[in-house]
């Protein structure tokens, strides 16, 4: 298949989710309590969890919309002519004239990568179940909407209702691993969560391969169809109503693997909303991680399509 043909299957997906600025300092070390450092560098990068699998699905040529609401001050505009560089329509996101957006302000030490983050949510955390509701035609018009626990659960369990009644497969990103609400449980068809969240979300041990199946069924038992657990480099563990099976992850040779888990969730929502069986779809997020994690940086890093093996293509 062509480049050209590719993109005419192009699937719709709607990401609901949080956007941030990242803004990161480089320093000799972290600085002690009152201590004032000179730092070495200065950098700002757009991120956030939605954010960040828009532009993963963007890139690997899904037709993406941007359900959230941003704060127009400070950064905000940037960060919405920053998805719309990458082709995200930003219609159904609310603007916030009162609001700041999400700001990250993270102190990383060059003498071994230690780093300090302080978060602050800003108008991610405001954005409401009547925004969503603004946002309802966006919503129908999904093949896949996919969410992350960035923003408040009332609002992702409305769009995910929304967007099922309409007939659209919902993705459930649960990062970060916050107890998730019945109502939100009851509305995602996929949940897809790291080691570490299956654990808090399970409530079980992950230690060993046999725990893990464990942890993915206890998952599956709350009310998902399709569990995910992604192993970094060793791939992914999938429990669906066939069993569990895993998926290898491609060899590569990892320079930063911040934002894998993103660009692994922007490829399956890519592929599931071009129609993808389930597990191809899977493969083309695990592909699309694969190149991101050979790279440095987050959005940065994000393959497009064309860069992926021809099968993907
Ligand atoms: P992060 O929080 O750093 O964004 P995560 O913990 O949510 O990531 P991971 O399980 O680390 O997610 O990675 C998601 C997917 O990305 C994996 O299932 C795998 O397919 C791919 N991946 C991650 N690390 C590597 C690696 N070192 N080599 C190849 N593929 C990788």
């Amino acid at each position: 298949m062509t480049a050209a043909s590719s993109s005419l299957q192009h699937g719709r997906v709607v990401v609901v989710g949080s956007i941030n600025m990242d803004m990161v300092s480089r320093s000799p070390r972290l600085p002690a309590p009152g201590e004032t450092l000179v730092g070495e560098s200065f950098a700002m990068a757009p991120g956030g969890k939605g954010a960040n699998q828009a532009v993963a699905a963007a890139r690997l040529g899904a037709q993406v919309s941007f359900v959230s609401r941003v704060g127009t001050q400070a950064y905000g505009a940037e960060l919405l002519a920053n998805l719309e560089r990458e082709g995200i329509a930003t219609e159904a996101t609310a603007r916030d004239a009162a609001a700041l957006p999400g700001i990250a302000v993270i102190m990383v030490a060059s003498d071994g990568g230690e780093n300090s983050i302080v978060y602050v949510p800003g108008s991610n955390a405001q954005l409401s179940a009547a925004d969503i509701d603004a946002a309802a035609a966006t919503l129908r018009g999904a093949r896949v909407v996919v969410a992350q626990l960035e923003v408040p659960q009332p609002a992702i369990a409305r769009a995910f209702a929304l967007a099922r009644e309409a007939g659209a497969t919902t993705i459930l990103n649960a990062a970060p691993a916050l107890a998730l609400t019945p109502e939100l449980r009851g509305q995602a068809d996929w949940l897809v969560v790291n080691e570490g969240e299956a654990g808090l979300l399970s409530g079980l041990p992950v230690d060993t391969a046999a725990q893990l199946e464990a942890a993915a069924e206890a998952l599956r038992a709350q009310g998902f169809a399709q569990v995910v657990i992604t192993l970094g480099g060793e791939g992914l563990l999938l429990c669906a109503a066939g069993g569990i099976s895993r998926l290898p992850a491609a060899r590569v040779t990892a320079l930063d693997t911040v934002g894998a888990g993103d660009t692994f969730v922007g490829g399956l929502a890519t592929g599931l909303a071009e129609g993808m069986p389930p597990e191809q779809a899977l493969r083309l997020g695990q592909a699309a991680a694969a190149v991101a994690v050979s790279r440095i940086g987050v959005q940065t890093a994000m393959p497009r399509r064309a860069e992926l093996a021809a099968e993907f293509q």
